[in-house]
């Protein structure tokens, strides 16, 4: 027997009503900001992802799904958003648009993981990303644009956690000090650490070992090696998350696990579980396009894992609307009865009631145990004498009343 492979899942229907209810809230949010909504391919040319992600990081180097297509031409299934929609960005010279421009996208994400509780090698994101424009302004609308978002789904427990690391003028300095930090207390750190000290120490500090934790915490913090733009970048986002209302934890080993943010970072983490389950997160990317071969073009972006989301919908108990039961179930008795359940289930359809009809040989017994499991409000039921009479029997599920009826009367009925 083949099963799912590993990391995998498959969503079954009494699962959906909350990935339904996920993406309505989702794009009422990005229509209310006036986000367009873009979907790209699921896997691009590996090169865009090791060139954008980077070459030092978790993702390129343990997590990607590369293979060579038939043509030799070497793929990788998307491990994160932004980078396909930067790519799509400058295919479709979005550049000579009004900027910026603000796109919003669900897709499946595919990291080579050890599964865990809500971490899969194949699972979905809600991401947004506005393009072409540097104000701190668009950093606090889409930190208040995830907040509400969060908000609206009826998740509440989680602390928004910023961070500014600066940019390619400021980090060198800053890096340098944390190799300085970072050079005597080698011994203590693991040997991916080791490693990150000389390539990437920006990495050292969202380590998940507990002794790098330790050295972690008492780090120098980039926000005060930031250059005078982005210290005043910095600073006039603090304030307008204030205005805003939003309350925000400084965290000064937030800098995501990629290598193209610049300045603002940010996660929102639910107050059980820490950064390791953070539900989402984001930060700005100033560089990233440039990478990519395009003009300099400042960005920001965020994005959201939807199984971490289903995960706290269920883990605080928030209902979600369930309407994928049926109003009839149809129950029918003899070859003529068939037919003519067929045509009354056609027309109910036709008049927008949803309608399930029963099939097979079985007890009209059998049959209404059948409509009470698809959990349908009213059954009707057809037999030989219903045929002749040229009516059908109408039975309410709740209270088992029935009443004779004529076939047109059902629409009104169960539009009820
Ligand atoms: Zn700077
Ligand atoms: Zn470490």
């Amino acid at each position: 027997m083949f099963k799912a492979p590993r990391g995998t899942a498959d969503i079954l229907p009494e699962e959906q009503a909350y990935w339904r209810y996920i993406e309505e809230k989702a794009m009422s949010i990005c229509r209310q900001c006036g986000y367009g909504m873009i979907s790209t391919p699921a896997f691009e040319d590996a090169g865009l992802f090791t060139r954008s992600v980077g070459e030092g990081t978790d993702i390129v180097n343990k997590e990607m799904y590369i293979f060579k297509d038939r043509s030799d031409n070497e793929l990788a299934l998307r491990p994160e958003g932004t980078a396909s929609v930067c790519r799509s960005y400058l295919e479709h010279g979005m550049d000579n648009l009004p900027q910026p421009v603000k796109l919003y996208y669900f897709a499946d994400i595919f990291r080579y993981e050890r599964p865990q509780a809500g971490r899969y090698r194949q699972h979905h994101q809600f991401g947004c990303e506005a393009i072409g424009e540097a104000s701190p302004v668009l950093d606090a609308e889409v930190i208040h644009m995830a907040i509400t978002f969060f908000k609206s789904l009826g998740l509440a427990n989680f602390s928004l956690q910023l961070n500014s690391i600066g940019c390619k003028k400021c980090r060198p300095a800053y890096l340098e000090r944390l190799r300085e930090y970072y050079t005597p207390l080698k011994d203590q750190l693991c040997g991916d650490c080791r490693n990150r000290l000389e390539k990437n120490p920006l990495r050292l500090l969202d380590c998940k070992k507990p002794t790098c934790q330790v050295a972690a915490d008492e780090s120098p913090k980039s926000s005060e090696y930031l250059c005078e733009e982005c210290g005043l970048h910095w600073e006039s986002l603090k304030r307008y998350l204030t205005a805003l209302g939003i309350e925000y934890i400084l965290n000064h080993r937030l800098v995501r696990g990629l290598d193209y943010y610049t300045k603002t970072v940010f996660e929102i983490q639910p107050f059980e579980g820490g950064s390791q389950s953070a539900l989402g997160g984001g930060g700005r990317y100033d560089d990233l396009i440039d990478m990519l071969g395009g003009k300099p073009t400042p960005a920001i972006g965020f994005a959201t894992g939807l199984e971490r989301i289903v995960l706290n919908l269920k883990s605080q108990s928030i209902e979600v609307p369930h309407n994928n039961k049926p109003a009839l179930f149809i129950a029918c008795m003899g070859e003529e009865a068939k037919t003519a359940a067929l045509k009354i289930a056609a027309d109910l359809r036709e008049a927008g009631i949803s309608v399930v009809v029963s099939a097979g040989e079985r007890s009209l017994k059998a049959q209404l145990r059948h409509a009470n499991a698809v959990g349908a409000a009213s059954a009707v039921i057809i037999g030989d004498d219903e045929v002749k009479s040229g009516t059908v029997m109408l039975r309410n599920m709740e209270t088992g009343e029935q009443q004779e009826v004529q076939p047109d009367e059902l629409k009104k009925l169960s539009a009820i």
